[in-house]
């Protein structure tokens, strides 16, 4: 949080935009300064960024939502662990679904190395350790995007007619931190086999779920031949966003089609859940049909694109310019 109103106009404010406009690698200058904590008094635990330079509630939105206290501080949360004790969650209602569960574990195990201190909460440019900031780091910073960037960060494009969390679903994803189970060995949160939730063939990594498991190449199948193009074959995560590249489409049906490939990610990591939480059995038609009806649900609601009707939609044939 920035002690600014950005609708108010002003000199502060312009300095902010143009801060936030400004990127090293994807990461903005106001996105390089974090709370360190100390007592925990001063920094909101969801709102600020501290443990990560992205804040818990962007991480986290599902979590975020159950939260009874939005504005809470790290010490409302973390008090306990003085003495080591557990996290003083307050929810409105406790996580439950799948979702929530894998998100909480995920966002446990992310605050779990952080102790409160007896020391006022201060803030840092946070590049790969806290700085005390000054202009020769920060312009040691801007300098490197030319020599390229040492902050590990990827090149996410944000959907406009999605909802953000299948946006932060996709960004978390090509970040590779999505609760996959060769994740959680890694970081020591379960032991034993990791195979793949869907074909229990292979690891379960993202690389493995979201392009070569056969419920991924069924789903991929799904699509292209939903949205007429060639078949579509992947080997990274990241090649999932390139598919959009290749189409040689108009630019609003090449937003459609990035915003469905996201829309499928996201699906398809549900389908993972619904499986291994709730022993629920999906198979790749069921998705394509369900990322068909949600993805025209969210296109008519955000009111652009104007023209399609669902029959159109459901066979891909429509006119956007
Ligand atoms: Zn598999």
């Amino acid at each position: 949080m920035y002690p600014c109103k950005l609708s108010i106009s002003g000199t502060w404010s312009k300095l902010i935009k143009s801060c936030k406009r400004f990127k090293v690698g994807g990461t903005s200058a106001p996105q390089m300064i974090r709370g360190i904590v100390g007592n925990g008094m001063d920094i909101k635990f969801w709102i600020d960024p501290w443990v990560s330079n992205t804040p818990l509630k962007v991480l986290f939105p599902n979590l975020f939502r159950l939260e009874r206290n939005k504005w809470c501080s790290v010490a409302d949360r973390l008090g306990g662990l003085y003495g080591n004790g557990p996290v003083s969650w307050s929810w409105r209602v406790y996580p439950s679904s799948p979702e929530q569960v894998a998100d909480l574990i995920s966002c446990h195990r992310m605050i779990l190395g952080q102790c409160l201190v007896n020391r006022a909460d201060t803030w840092a440019w946070y590049d790969s350790g806290p700085l005390d900031f000054s202009v020769n780091i920060a312009k040691h910073w801007a300098v490197s995007a030319r020599v390229g960037s040492i902050i590990p960060s990827i090149n996410f494009n944000w959907c406009k007619w999605i909802p953000l969390k299948c946006n932060v679903f996709m960004w978390r994803l090509l970040l590779d931190r999505i609760p996959t189970k060769v994740a959680l060995r890694s970081r020591n949160i379960i032991h034993g086999e990791v195979s793949c939730g869907f074909c229990m063939l292979e690891k379960e990594n993202v690389d493995h779920m979201f392009t070569a498991c056969g419920m991924a190449a069924g789903l991929w199948q799904g699509i292209a031949s939903w949205v007429k193009l060639p078949p579509i074959f992947l080997f990274s995560v990241k090649d999932i966003v390139e598919v959009v590249e290749g189409s040689r489409w108009s630019k609003n049906k090449k937003e459609l089609l990035y915003g469905i490939l996201i829309v499928a990610c996201w699906r398809l990591w549900k389908a993972r859940n619904e499986r291994v939480f709730a022993q629920k059995n999906r198979n790749a038609v069921e998705l394509v049909a369900d990322i068909k009806s949600l993805s025209y649900l969210w296109l008519c609601s955000t009111g652009r694109f104007g023209g399609v009707d669902w029959k159109g939609w459901k066979s891909f044939v429509f006119d956007v310019m």
